[in-house]
């Protein structure tokens, strides 16, 4: 057979693998959006069933076969052409699912559903030590899987590569590092500040009709296409693309409090248009398909803080937010841009501000890496936890509920997930500058409701680019210098300097 036909046979195999997956996500969609309770147990085992069918398919020896084959033709030439990169990003795929033996992947997924379980009851009654062995027992695990997978340096990079391609504990020790040094000095400097924003102003009353209507009034004028998405209410907001033509995105609604809807909404708007500006002929191959969390991440950070927090944005938006919501009224624009804008040391990361949201990420990773190498043991995790917060944020969170417990990510075993999301907030600030190099002064377009230069740039250079190169590599190639810090720490300054009056 010539390499052309193994190749075409590889990629319906792999692209009808793809459909699969998507028949799991229309269900997935329907379990946390619309399904009824009862429907639980029964929608367990359709998608058990499903994702053994994927498994199988996945690990397949022929695909190891295919690509055995492929990888000795002239379709890995030249490196970035389409042959080249499915080859490739197959072959990475292929080798994670196949070196992790089936027992340590079914003792993984056991270990972890019984420790989501403890560790909800766990921080629910606040008290670390009911979820402590089971956490001892995932830090375990993980470290087997790493092993198995394989790294150059040290563990934790094999868990990161899972999330992040081609990224190392030591390089984000590196990019974190500014970061480190310049944001407790901004967030001391921002509560000393001699103005400070009044934050009840987001929330007074806002009915939830009005929400809904003016969250998709901003959607549309970003770019989102009805005709190929849905917004629709659920408890904890996502983005999925089903299909090319179905990209969903979800979002919460609180009477009392308009901020969790509105830039919940703009935020995984920013998830949905990287997922519908993806390469729709590549679709079900690594072609079609976002390259990093980061990078993902890097999209809905962008047009959440970057485009949503600006007072550009608002200039266009507040007139129509204010037809929307009588609570806003008598509020003039600034007041209403320094409050969404709000620098304020908190507990609970999700609720974070973009600026402490690093911090909170700091030291999660500081931790995980700690827990990898050896030197913390998971009992004396709170403490550390605790010690290192305060350093941090200046005060200690009141309990582990609070605390150490907050997050789902490491009860599932996700540990080396944590720094995708500020490796998302540097992209961001990376990209958002070469996107003014290109496009000129893009609050001037904001001012007038003009988002599609902003989104057609992004759809050029990372969204079509599929998995074409890693985000590391992606970011050099479109801002000219490799993944860094700087520009988010002169984003900060530049905006938060001037609004707090420091
Ligand atoms: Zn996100």
């Amino acid at each position: 057979m010539d390499a052309r036909t193994v190749y075409q046979n590889l990629e319906r195999w792999q692209k009808e693998t793809a459909l699969l997956g998507s028949i799991a996500g229309v269900l997935g969609w329907d379990q946390r959006v619309m399904m009824p309770p009862k429907a639980a147990p029964h929608r367990a085992e359709q998608l058990a069933l499903l994702s053994g069918m994927i498994h199988q398919r996945a690990t397949d020896p022929r695909i190891g076969e295919w690509l055995s084959d492929l990888e000795r033709s002239e379709l890995t030439q030249p490196s970035d052409s389409v042959t080249a990169v499915n080859i490739r990003q197959w072959r990475r795929e292929y080798d994670k699912l196949t070196k992790l033996p089936t027992e340590l992947v079914m003792e993984f997924t056991r270990v972890t559903s019984l420790a989501e379980k403890v560790w909800e009851e766990a921080r629910e009654e606040s008290d670390f030590r009911l979820f402590q062995p089971h956490l001892e027992r995932i830090v375990s695990l993980v470290r087997e899987i790493a092993e198995r997978l394989g790294y150059a340096t040290e563990p934790y990079d094999a868990l990161l590569d899972e999330y992040e391609q081609g990224m190392t504990a030591q390089e984000v020790e590196r990019l974190f590092e500014p970061l480190r040094r310049h944001t407790p000095e901004l967030v001391a400097q921002i509560r000393n500040a001699p103005r400070q924003p009044d934050t009840t102003i987001l929330r007074r009353h806002y009915p939830r009709a009005a929400q809904e209507a003016f969250c998709r009034l901003i959607a549309e004028r970003i770019g989102f296409d009805w005709q190929r998405g849905r917004l629709d209410p659920t408890v904890h907001p996502f983005a999925t693309r089903l299909t090319p033509g179905d990209v969903r995105i979800t979002t919460r609604y609180y009477e009392d409090f308009l901020n969790p809807s509105l830039f919940g909404t703009i935020h995984e708007l920013g998830h949905a248009l990287y997922e519908m500006g993806l390469p729709e002929e590549h679709w079900g191959t690594p072609m079609g398909a976002s390259t990093s969390l980061g990078m993902h991440e890097s999209q809905s950070r962008m047009w959440e803080n970057f485009v949503g927090r600006s007072r550009a944005f608002w200039e266009y938006f507040y007139p129509i937010a204010q037809q929307h919501f009588e609570s806003l009224r008598d509020t003039p624009l600034d007041a209403f841009v320094f409050a969404v804008n709000a620098v304020q040391p908190s507990t609970i990361r999700v609720e974070a501000d973009e600026v402490t949201y690093n911090l909170h990420i700091m030291l999660r990773f500081e931790l995980e890496l700690a827990l990898m190498r050896g030197e913390l043991q998971v009992a004396d995790l709170p403490s550390a936890w605790n010690e290192r917060f305060k350093a941090y944020m200046g005060f200690t969170p009141p309990n582990d509920a609070e605390g150490v417990l907050q997050d789902v990510h490491w009860s599932g075993g996700m540990i080396g997930y944590f720094p995708t999301y500020s490796l998302g907030n540097l992209y961001a600030a990376q990209l958002y500058e070469a996107a003014e190099r290109d496009l000129g002064d893009l609050h001037a377009q904001f001012r007038k409701g003009e988002f599609t230069p902003l989104l057609e740039w992004l759809r050029e250079k990372v969204h079509q680019q599929g998995q074409r190169y890693s985000a590391k590599e992606l970011i050099e190639r479109i801002t000219g210098a490799p993944p860094s810090a700087e520009p988010l720490i002169a984003y900060f300054q530049r905006k938060f300097a001037p609004l707090y009056g420091v």
